[in-house]
C-alpha cells in the first residue's frame, strides 16, 4: 500500500506514511492505492454480512466491517470509532412522486454519529493521525467537518482546531465543536478563503483533516459498499449526490472503480452531482468543456455546507463522472426549499444541501434526462436538525404556502 498522484499522467509515489497532501512535482492531490492482490473477493460478502452480527467494536462498525476495502495499517485497538456507518436506505414514495420517479430510495448520511456523512471519513483519518503520532489536528470547515473532526479527535484524545468563516454556519454546528472541547477559531471570510489562510499558515504542527486529506476518502468510499450490500450487490441505475468540495463525489467514484475492478459489481451506477446555483463551479466547469476550475469568488446559497466557490477536489470528481458516465447540474434556491420540504413531509428531514439531490432529480426529469423507471439512490449527507434555522425562516418567509401543502 502506498499513496500515489491522483493525475495518471504523473507517476509520483509517495510512502504511505508520508502526511503530505498534494505531489511535490505536480500539485493534484494524492490518493491511496492498494497492491493489485488476488483475493476470493466474492467470498467477503459472506464475511461482511456474518460481521453485522458480531459484538466486537470493530465489525459493529458500518466502516471498519469493510476494512478489507481499507488501510491495514491499524491494530484494531487503536481504531477510533463510533460505530458509524450504520445507516438505512429508507424508501421514499412521496418524494418520488414529487420528482415524477417511480421508485427512489434516500440513503441517509445524516445519521451518522455526529449527523453527516463526515464520520465516515473521520474515523479513518483519525484512526491515521494517531496512528502516525500526531498530538493535533486542524481544519477548515462549514460546520460539518468540524464537528466530525472535533469529537473523533475527542475520543483518540488528540487536540482539535477548527477554524470556521464567521458568523456563515449554523449554531447548531458550531455547538457541536464547542461541545466535543475543539479549539474555535473564527476567521474574516468565506470557507474557501478559510482553507486557503489555513494552508497558507500551515497551522504549526497540525495534521490537516479538510477532503484533501487522502484518508478522509477512504473512509467515505466505504458508504458504497454499505449501500451496495442493502441492494444485495445490484447496483441502482444512479446515484444523486450534492457537491461542495467535491470530496464526497471523489470517494464515491473511486469506491465504484474498486468494485468494478474487484468484480464486486457487474455494472457501475452513472453518478450525478447537484449544486446551488449560486456556487456552482464545478457544474460551470464541466459546462466549459476545459479542464480548467472555473472558481467563483462570492459563492451564494442557504446551503451552506455547498457553499464553496473553490472545489479541492473537482479533479477526483471529474474523474468519476467521466467513469460512471454520470452528470452534473444546478437547482436554484427555490427548488432547493421545495424539495427539502418534500423531505420533511417524507418523515425524514435533511439539511438543505442534502435537498439538492431531490430536486436535481425533478429537474432531470422534467428536462427528459432521467428515466422515469431509473432506479435511483440519493445521498441524504447531513441530519435536519443540523440547520433548524433554515426551516424556521423558510416557514416566515411562506407561512400560507406550506400550510396549504399540509392540508392536501
Ligand atoms: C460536506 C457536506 C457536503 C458537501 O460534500 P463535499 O464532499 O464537500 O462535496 C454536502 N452536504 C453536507 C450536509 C455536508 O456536510
Ligand atoms: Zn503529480
Amino acid at each position: 500500500m502506498y499513496l500515489q498522484c491522483s493525475d495518471r499522467r504523473c507517476s509520483t509515489v509517495l510512502d504511505i506514511h508520508d502526511r503530505s497532501l498534494s505531489c511535490r512535482r505536480c500539485g493534484n492531490l494524492l490518493e491511496v492505492a492498494f497492491e493489485p492482490e488476488l483475493r476470493d473477493w466474492p467470498g467477503l460478502k459472506r464475511i461482511w454480512w456474518e460481521r453485522r452480527v458480531s459484538g466486537v467494536p470493530l465489525d459493529r462498525s458500518g466502516i471498519w466491517r469493510f476494512r478489507e476495502f481499507l488501510p491495514d495499517l491499524y491494530r484494531p485497538e487503536e481504531v477510533v470509532t463510533l460505530e458509524e456507518g450504520n445507516v438505512p436506505l429508507l424508501s421514499a414514495p412521496r418524494s418520488a412522486a414529487y420528482a415524477g420517479l417511480k421508485n427512489l430510495r434516500f440513503k441517509h448520511l445524516g445519521w451518522n454519529p455526529t449527523g453527516s456523512f463526515k464520520d465516515g471519513g473521520m474515523t479513518v483519518a483519525i484512526t491515521h493521525a494517531k496512528y502516525l503520532g500526531v498530538t493535533q489536528v486542524a481544519c477548515a470547515s462549514t460546520g460539518n467537518t468540524a464537528a466530525s473532526m472535533a469529537a473523533y479527535a475527542a475520543r483518540a484524545g488528540i487536540s482539535a482546531r477548527v477554524y470556521l468563516p464567521q458568523g456563515a454556519i449554523s449554531k447548531a454546528k458550531l455547538a457541536q465543536s464547542v461541545d466535543y472541547g475543539a479549539e474555535i477559531v473564527q476567521v474574516e471570510g468565506n470557507f474557501d478563503s478559510v482553507l486557503e489562510h489555513l494552508l497558507r499558515t500551515a497551522g504549526g504542527e497540525a495534521y490537516f483533516l479538510n477532503s484533501i486529506n487522502p484518508f478522509r476518502i477512504e473512509g467515505q468510499k466505504i458508504f458504497i459498499l454499505g449501500l451496495m450490500e442493502q441492494v444485495d450487490w445490484n447496483p441502482p441505475d444512479y446515484i444523486v449526490l450534492p457537491g461542495g468540495n467535491l470530496g464526497n463525489a471523489s470517494a464515491f467514484g473511486k469506491a465504484l472503480d474498486e468494485l468494478k475492478a474487484t468484480n464486486l459489481i457487474g455494472k457501475v451506477p452513472r453518478m450525478v452531482v447537484v449544486q446551488a446555483e449560486g456556487a456552482n463551479p464545478f457544474v460551470r466547469t464541466w459546462r466549459s468543456g476545459t479542464e480548467s476550475l472555473q472558481v467563483l469568488s462570492e459563492p451564494r446559497t442557504a446551503a451552506s455546507a455547498i457553499r464553496i466557490g473553490a472545489p479541492r477536489s473537482w479533479k477526483k470528481a471529474l474523474r468519476a463522472l467521466q467513469f460512471t458516465d454520470g452528470m452534473c447540474l444546478d437547482v436554484s434556491e427555490a427548488e432547493i426549499a421545495e424539495a427539502k420540504a418534500t423531505i420533511g413531509r417524507e418523515g425524514v428531514g435533511c439539511e438543505p444541501a442534502s435537498a439538492t439531490t431531490l430536486a436535481g432529480i425533478r429537474k432531470l426529469i422534467w428536462q427528459g434526462q432521467l428515466d422515469r423507471d431509473a432506479d435511483v439512490v440519493a445521498i441524504l449527507t447531513g441530519h435536519m436538525l443540523k440547520d433548524p434555522d433554515y426551516v424556521i425562516r423558510m416557514r416566515e418567509s411562506s407561512v400560507g404556502d406550506l400550510a396549504s401543502r399540509r392540508s392536501t
